[in-house]
C-alpha cells in the first residue's frame, strides 16, 4: 500500500448501531488505525423518510463510547448539489438515461423473459426511445427514472473488464456485468440510490478502501462500474460476513436489542464489546483487550472468516467479566471515585476477581464499608468468633491469626470453620478472598456483623 488508507463507516441515522455495524466500524477503524491512516464519519440519509437527527446523534454517542474517533464527518443530505451536478455529467456523458417504464409495465416484462428462460435483465427498451417519443412521455405526465448504463456492449461484452475483483476478505469475485440489469440511480421523485451517492462520496473524499458487509457484495461490481465511468479508479474492497445468533439463526430479527446502547446500559465496558466483535470470526483467539491499540495491533483482513459468525450474548458477558478481572487500579481509579468509592487500589484488587461488571463493585464497596445484611446461621460460634476477633490494626495476615485461633478453640475446620464466618460478615455465599476484605471491613463492623 502505498498513500495511507481512507475508509469510511457509512450507517444510515434510521435506527441504533448494533453489533453488526460495530462491526463494520471496528474493522474499518482498526485498519486505517494500523496505517496510519484516516477515518471517516459518514451519515447517509438521504431517506428523508427514516432518517432522523436523534439517531445520527446516538451514533455519534456511540462511536465515541467506544472510542471509534473520526477526523471527518459528511452528510449525504448536505451533498445533494454536488449529486444533481454528476448526475448532469453523466447524463450529458450518455451513462444515465431516462426511462418511463412502470414498475407493473417492469413485472410483466420480467416475467414474460422467466418464461422465456431468458434471466430477467432490463432489456434497455427505454434507450432507443427517440428525443420526440420521450417528450410525448413527459407529456403525458411521465416522469423518467434514470438509469445507469453499465459498460456492457450488446454483445454481452464488457469494454472494461468486467466487474470482477479480488476482495480482501473474499478473495477473487467474478461478476459479469451482463448479467445485471442497469441500475436505476435516481428514482422518479428526483431522489437518489445509495448506490450512487456512496461511489460519488468515495470518489470525493478519496476512500481507498470500502470495508462493509456481505450484504453489499451484489453492489460491488455496479459500483465499480460508476467509479470508472466517473473517471476515478475503483477502491480496494472488503466484504465481511455477517452475524448470527448463537443458534445459528438472522441476528437482526431475533436479536434487534443488541444496539450499543443495550450493551452500555446494561453496563458492559467498551472494550469487551470491541474484543469480542473484533475477535469473534477470525483466526485470532476470542480475548480481552484493554485497549484498541493492542487489538489493532493484531488486526488483519486476512484473518477474518469467510463464513457467518455466531454472535452470543454469554460470551460477551463472559468476556467482559474477564477484562474486569484484569483492569488494573489506575484505570478504574476516576470511576471508582465518581461512584463514591475512596479507598482505592487495595479495595479494588481484593474485588475485581469477583466482578462480572463494574457496576458490581458497589455491593462489595457496601460489604467493606457501608452496611450488608449478615446471614447469622450459628450465633454461638459467630459469638465465640467475635470473642477471638484480635485488636487492630489488621492486616491480610489478620484473618489467618484469627480462624487458627478459633480452630483451635472451636476445633471446627475447612467449610464448618470458614464458611459461617463469610455469611454472617459479607451476607453472601461467595465472594473475594476473606484475608483481604477484613482489613477493609475494620474490627468494628467486623464485631457488628458477628452479633448484634
Ligand atoms: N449506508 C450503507 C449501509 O449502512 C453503507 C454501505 C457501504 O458501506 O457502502 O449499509
Amino acid at each position: 500500500m502505498s498513500a495511507s488508507p481512507v475508509v469510511r463507516f457509512a450507517p444510515s441515522p434510521t435506527g441504533l448501531l448494533h453489533v453488526g455495524n460495530i462491526r463494520t466500524a471496528l474493522f474499518n477503524w482498526l485498519f486505517q488505525h494500523k496505517a496510519g491512516g484516516t477515518f471517516l464519519l459518514r451519515l447517509d440519509d438521504t431517506d428523508r423518510a427514516r432518517s432522523r437527527e436523534e439517531f445520527a446523534e446516538a451514533i455519534r454517542a456511540d462511536l465515541r463510547w467506544l472510542g471509534l474517533t473520526w477526523s471527518r464527518e459528511e452528510r449525504q443530505s448536505d451533498r445533494i448539489a454536488r449529486y444533481e451536478a454528476v448526475m448532469a455529467e453523466l447524463v450529458a456523458a450518455g451513462r444515465l438515461y431516462p426511462c418511463f417504464e412502470t414498475e407493473a409495465e417492469l413485472e410483466r416484462r420480467r416475467k414474460l423473459q422467466l418464461a422465456r428462460g431468458v434471466p430477467p435483465v432490463y432489456d434497455r427498451a427505454a434507450l432507443n426511445l427517440s428525443e420526440a417519443e420521450r417528450e410525448a412521455l413527459r407529456r403525458d405526465g411521465r416522469t423518467p427514472h434514470w438509469r445507469f448504463k453499465l459498460d456492457v456492449a450488446p454483445s454481452g461484452q464488457s469494454t472494461s473488464g468486467g466487474g470482477g475483483w479480488d476482495d480482501l476478505i473474499r478473495g477473487p469475485q467474478a461478476v459479469s456485468l451482463a448479467s445485471l440489469s442497469d441500475p436505476v440511480l435516481v428514482r422518479a421523485d428526483g431522489s437518489f440510490l445509495y448506490t450512487f451517492t456512496s461511489v460519488v462520496d468515495d470518489v470525493d473524499f478519496g476512500v481507498t478502501h470500502v470495508i462493509r458487509g456481505e450484504d453489499h457484495v451484489t453492489n460491488t461490481a455496479v459500483q465499480m462500474d460508476i467509479f470508472r465511468a466517473l473517471g476515478a479508479h475503483p477502491p480496494a474492497f472488503a466484504h465481511h460476513s455477517l452475524l448470527v445468533g448463537a443458534d445459528g439463526s438472522a441476528l437482526s430479527k431475533r436479536f434487534g436489542s443488541l444496539s450499543v446502547r443495550a450493551f452500555r446500559e446494561a453496563g458492559l465496558e467498551p472494550m469487551a464489546v470491541l474484543s469480542y466483535v473484533g475477535t469473534i470470526g477470525t483466526s485470532d483467539p476470542v480475548t480481552a483487550h484493554d485497549s484498541l491499540r493492542t487489538l489493532a495491533a493484531g488486526f488483519d483482513l486476512s484473518k477474518i472468516s469467510r463464513a457467518p459468525v455466531r454472535f452470543d450474548v454469554a460470551e460477551l458477558e463472559a468476556l467482559n467479566a474477564k477484562l474486569m478481572h484484569h483492569t488494573d487500579f489506575e484505570t478504574v481509579r476516576e470511576r471508582l471515585l465518581a461512584a463514591g468509592i475512596g479507598q482505592g487500589e487495595a479495595f479494588w484488587l481484593a474485588v475485581r476477581g469477583n466482578l462480572s461488571r463494574f457496576a458490581d463493585v458497589v455491593g462489595w464497596w457496601q460489604v467493606v464499608a457501608g452496611e450488608c445484611a449478615p446471614v447469622r446461621e450459628d450465633p454461638e460460634f459467630l459469638a465465640a468468633a467475635r470473642e477471638a476477633l484480635p485488636e487492630e490494626p489488621w492486616t491480610v495476615d489478620t484473618w489467618r491469626e484469627w480462624t487458627e485461633r478459633l480452630k483451635a478453640s472451636s476445633g471446627r475446620k475447612g467449610k464448618a470453620l470458614f464458611h459461617p464466618l463469610r455469611l454472617a460478615l459479607t451476607g453472601r455465599e461467595a465472594g473475594p478472598e476473606m484475608r483481604l476484605l477484613l482489613p477493609l471491613m475494620g474490627r468494628e463492623r467486623v464485631a457488628r456483623r458477628l452479633a448484634d
